[in-house]
This record gives C-alpha cells, sequence and structure tokens, in this order.
C-alpha cells in the first residue's frame, strides 16, 4: 500500500501553499505523507467497514492546500484512492487475502505489533526494514 499513499503525496506535495515560509511547506508535507499512510494503512486493514476513504483523506489534508489548489487535491486523492481500492479489491477476490493485509513482522516501541505493511518480498515496513538487515546479519 505504500506505493499507493506515495504516489498520492507526489501527485499533490507541489500544490501546499505556496506562500508559507519553507519551514511550514516542509511541516505540511510531512503531515500530508502521514495522512496519506494513514489512510492507507487503514484501508489495507479494514477495506470493507472504511466508507468513504477518499472523502475521509481530503477532509484531514485540505488544510494544508490553498482553496485555488484544492479541487485539484480532491481530484488527485479520489484518483489515488481508487486505484488503491481496486487493488485490494482484486487481492481479495483472487483469495491472495482475506480481506487483510500482510503486516510488517516488527514490534512498535508501545509493544504493539506494527500494522503497517511491509515492504514488497520482505518481512517489515519501510520504518523497520533494518531488522531484516539485522536478521540476515545473525543468520
Ligand atoms: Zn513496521
Amino acid at each position: 500500500m505504500y506505493q499507493y499513499s506515495r504516489a498520492i503525496y507526489r501527485a499533490i506535495k507541489d500544490l501546499i501553499d505556496p506562500y508559507a515560509t519553507k519551514t511550514t511547506q516542509l511541516e505540511y508535507r510531512r503531515a500530508v505523507l502521514v495522512e496519506c499512510e494513514l489512510t492507507m494503512g487503514r484501508l489495507a486493514d479494514d477495506p470493507h467497514y472504511f466508507a468513504r476513504p477518499d472523502r475521509a483523506l481530503f477532509a484531514d489534508i485540505r488544510r494544508y492546500f490553498p482553496i485555488t489548489n484544492q479541487a485539484q487535491v480532491a481530484w488527485s486523492v479520489r484518483e489515488g484512492v481508487g486505484a488503491a481500492t481496486t487493488f485490494i479489491e482484486q487481492q481479495i477476490e483472487a483469495g491472495l487475502l482475506d480481506g487483510g493485509i500482510a503486516r510488517c513482522h516488527a514490534t512498535t516501541r508501545k509493544g504493539n505489533a506494527c500494522q503497517r505493511t511491509p515492504l514488497p518480498g520482505r518481512d517489515y515496513c519501510p520504518s523497520h526494514q533494518h531488522l531484516e538487515r539485522a536478521a540476515i546479519v545473525a543468520a
């Protein structure tokens, strides 16, 4: 799901308020990326129970964009979330998923299982990929 949140982020990151300071723009970009990843993570966890994920994501991030760019942001979000939803539905139909998606094998600092999607062909998500390297070195 990582590639879908990145694709949405890439499509809209340059639409962030151009009159904000550089620091603010960076903060906004980070916030937008986090919201994209949260939405994709939730979509992967609960594909059947997450109603209107595109609207939910747009509602969470619209404040980072000037009014004049919001129509384009809404469009990009709808396209990106639509592509991710189609992908998940195909996976479920093909029997590759039972409505959930493979999870990262790592445990978070709070002691919960990491809920993120592993990198393709890996056991860990982008944040925890160093653990896989550690396991390979240890082996
Ligand atoms: Zn992880």
